[in-house]
């Protein structure tokens, strides 16, 4: 599989985790746009929100509450933060991997 994020799952690309399950991976952006920016992936391979299905409800979910949790433990839930997904060409998407930013620490 020749996707960048699906290689930082299987540890063959390094990247700065933060957080893993058995479900998802958390890690620091390479080209940070805000002082605290963090992505969250499946560790399957979804090409974007546009591909899931049914049967990934549990794992959106279980993704979406790690978001809110570490948005908090990082110290930018006070202030507010924005969480995106960015969807296909017209959308930016630039890594075919379903993933969330998470950008804070200043006024977006
Ligand atoms: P997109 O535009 O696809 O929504 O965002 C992709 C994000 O992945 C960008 O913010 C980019 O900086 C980040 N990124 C791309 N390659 C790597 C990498 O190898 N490691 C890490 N940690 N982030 C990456
Ligand atoms: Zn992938």
């Amino acid at each position: 599989m020749d996707c960048i994020f699906c290689k930082i799952v299987a540890k063959t690309v390094p990247a700065k985790v933060i957080y893993e399950d058995d479900l998802i991976l958390v890690f620091h952006d390479i080209a940070p746009s805000a002082p605290t920016h963090i992505l969250f992936i499946p560790k399957k391979h979804i090409q974007s929100l546009h591909y899931i299905e049914e049967g990934d409800k549990e794992l959106l979910s279980h993704l979406l509450l790690r978001i809110k949790q570490i948005a908090q433990d990082v110290g930018i839930a006070a202030a507010g933060y924005r969480v995106q997904t960015n969807i296909g060409r017209d959308g930016g998407q630039v890594v075919p991997h379903l993933h969330w930013h998470l950008l804070g620490g200043k006024k977006l």
